[in-house]
Order: C-alpha cells, then structure tokens, then sequence
C-alpha cells in the first residue's frame, strides 16, 4: 500500500524543533544507503508543538551495519527487541532496524526480532499517532495508518484490530490510557469495548515494563488523570487491589490531591521517583495508622510507625509490583521522617531541630511541602524545618 505523503506545507512539524543530533543520525545512515526515518513518539510531539522525551529512529540497516557505521558511538542492546543505541554526549537516540510482526495473531509476544519494510514496521505499532515517520531530508511525513488525521483528529487508534493487539501486548492498554491522561485525546470505540475485554490480560505483562510506564507517567505532569484512568478501567483493582479499595474511600482523594500537586511543580523539573511512589502511599499508611491506633487511642511508637510504613509500601504495590530495594529503602525514609517532624505525641518545645543524619532528608522536606498544600497548618512546621536544615545549629542528631 502507499503512504499518504505530507509536503512541507501540509504538515506542522518545524525541522528547526528537531534535535540536531537526531536529524544527524538520520542523515548518517542515509548517506550510507539506508532508508532511515525519525518515528513513533517524537514525530507525534513535534506534530503537536510539544518538545519530545527522546527520539526514535526506524532504518533499513540491521543492528550489526548500524554498529558498523558509528563504532564507538553506539551500542547493541535488548534480545526481545533488537537495537542500536547511539550515543552523543549525554543523548541517546534509539535506532531500530524495521521490523515485521505477526499482526494478525492473538498470541502473546515473545521475540520481535524479524526484519521487514517500513510499512510492516509501522504496522506492528500500537496506535495511529504513533505511527508516522517524518524524513527530515524532503521535510515530509510519510502516513500509512491514518495517524496524521487522527492525531488533528484528537483520536486515539490502535493500528490493526484491538482486540488483538492488546492480547499481543497488554501494556498497549496502559499505553493507551497514558495517552489519553497526557493529550485527553477520544479513545476509539472499538478500542474501549476491547479495553474492558481484555484488562485482565494486563497480569501476563512484565511487571518491569508496566512499572516503568508508572513511574513514566508519575514524572509526565499528568500523573492525577493517569490514577485516576487507572482506577476507572478496573487496571489498579487488577494490579494492587488494596490500593485500588483505599483509592475509592474518601481518603483515597487526598491520592488524587498530591497527584494534583505533583503535576503542577513538574513543570518547574523533575521529582524524584522515591518521592512521586510516596505520594501513592502516604495517605494509605496514615489511614491505617488512624484504625489501628489513633482510633484505639494508641499513639505508635517509632519501631510500629516504621513496620505500618514497611507494611503500606508493601500493601499498596501488592502483588503485581516489586519496588527495587533502593528506591523502596528511600521511600521508607522519606515517610518515616514524616512522623518526625510532624509527630503524633505531643513534643516539648524545642529550641532547636534535630536534623536526622539522612541522605534523603531534602526529599522528606519536599514531601513534607507537598502535603502542606492540602494541610496548610503544615506550611509553618516545614519552614521551621527547612530553616533549621539550611542554618543547622552546630550539633546535629546521631
Ligand atoms: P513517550 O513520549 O512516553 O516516550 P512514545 O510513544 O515515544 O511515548 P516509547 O516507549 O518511547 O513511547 O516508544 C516509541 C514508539 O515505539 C512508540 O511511539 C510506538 O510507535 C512504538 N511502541 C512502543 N511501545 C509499543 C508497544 N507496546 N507496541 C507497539 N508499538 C510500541
Ligand atoms: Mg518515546
């Protein structure tokens, strides 16, 4: 079939938006004889005036020739998905060799590794507005899909069939409710009636690639719609049950509201990802702290504050997640601090803070922030720590 092909002044992507680097490795491979596109989520962004994350490129080389081209510059990953990273400076541009892929079938994916034409390439990929190449040499973009329309369109498409397509690869479901949370973009009816069909088949994805796509859209300043999606399309029932139950309680709001929070100051730089998991969990931990002891009138010492937080951390991602023990050791201590500057028992006036000795402290006092804008009370307490952190007195605690 041929492509629909968009001149110059028929599309709206600005080649002065481009990446200069990326535009260069194009340019290398092609002046090698390769046929070499920029593709996927990058051609999409820059459609929609929005500055891209990262920039992939499809090419007629194989990984080998790719390798061959820029030496030192580029390294050969992935056994299920094949490719070439190349490296400059601190980029990395990821170079796929075009692909074939079984599109018809409803078997799951196990290798994706035989080379095709950029039609197959593009036809193997999950949506419409991901699947459009723009040649930076004529300026054009090139659309076998339908995905320019869409993409004016606002439409989210699955290419091919979605029923079987999220049965290939489940983590397309999540895709799609990203780019529904990221764009608000109309989902397709199709693709939502396959959606509720086939959401239980999200426990046959790798726990790696959908916890990364969390933490993806934790950092993405759309992080409350993506929950918020998440719950609604039954997926955090089926990945984390208990939190999906405390996320339907009123409690489950004060979620929702850090969320909010987040995505606001994710314009101003990144969070850390130990903090953004501790939005997930904190309301969670405070509510069992409220059952099991405020309401019996028993005030938690630190040993039980620490278990409960062990415990919710635990609760929360169960069973589908497993937290990395770095990321879940800085997540304890960023909530474990909570309790220390805003402590159950009533405290003795203090002349001065005790700072704890902890690595981590900065990302407890950003976190104690966070909560400050739905506990005003809070604003006072965080200054007097942050005060106290950046004018230490001259002992600190052991
Ligand atoms: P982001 O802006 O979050 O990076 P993206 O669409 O670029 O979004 P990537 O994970 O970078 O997402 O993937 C790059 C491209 O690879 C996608 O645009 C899509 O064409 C294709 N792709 C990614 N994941 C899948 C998948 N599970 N099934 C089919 N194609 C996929
Ligand atoms: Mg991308």
């Amino acid at each position: 079939m041929d492509p629909k092909i968009y001149q110059l002044d028929e599309h709206t992507l600005n080649k002065k938006h481009c990446d200069s680097d990326a535009l260069k490795v194009v340019q290398v491979l092609q002046e090698k004889g390769h046929i070499a596109y920029l593709v996927g989520g990058s051609v999409r962004d820059l459609l929609l005036g929005v500055e891209p994350k990262d920039y992939d490129i499809s090419t007629s080389a194989r990984p080998e020739e790719v390798k061959a081209i820029f030496r030192g510059q580029c390294l050969l990953i992935g056994r299920r998905f094949r490719l070439a990273h190349i490296r400059y400076g601190r980029k990395i541009f990821e170079v796929s060799t075009f692909r074939a892929g079984n599109v018809e079938s409803d078997e799951l994916i196990i290798r994706d590794n035989e080379w095709g034409t950029p039609e197959q390439d593009v036809m193997r990929r999950d949506f419409t507005i991901n699947g459009l190449y723009y040649d930076p040499t004529t300026e054009t973009v090139i659309d076998y899909v339908g995905g320019y329309p869409d993409l004016q369109k606002k439409y989210l498409r699955t290419i091919g069939q979605p029923y079987l397509r999220f049965k290939q690869d489940p983590v397309r479901m999540i895709r799609l409710l990203k780019f529904k949370a990221r764009f608000n973009f109309e989902i397709d009816a199709d693709a939502n009636v396959a959606l509720a069909e086939c959401s239980p088949e999200i426990l046959k994805s790798s726990q790696a690639r959908i916890f990364e796509e969390l933490l993806r859209m934790l950092e993405s300043g759309s992080s409350e719609m993506f929950i918020d999606l998440m719950h609604e399309h039954r997926f955090l029932e089926l990945l984390t049950p208990a939190f999906a139950h405390f996320l339907a309680l009123p409690e489950g709001e004060d979620v929702l509201d850090l969320l909010y929070e987040v995505d606001l100051r994710t314009k101003d730089g990144p969070i850390d990802r130990a903090l953004l998991l501790s939005c997930l969990t904190f309301p969670f931990l405070q509510k069992h702290i409220q059952i099991h002891f405020l309401d019996r009138d028993k005030i938690p010492h630190m040993g039980e504050l620490l278990q409960e937080t062990q415990n919710a951390i635990s609760n929360v991602f169960r069973p589908f997640f497993l937290i990395p023990r770095k990321l879940r050791m800085k997540m304890v201590s960023i909530l474990i601090t909570q309790f220390r500057m805003t402590p159950y028992q009533k405290q003795p006036a203090r002349k001065h803070l005790r700072i704890p000795r902890d690595p981590d402290f900065p990302f407890a006092l950003e976190f104690l922030d966070l909560r400050s804008t739905m506990e005003p009370a809070l604003k006072k307490v965080w200054k007097d720590w942050k005060e106290a952190f950046t004018n230490p007195p001259h002992k600190r605690a052991r």
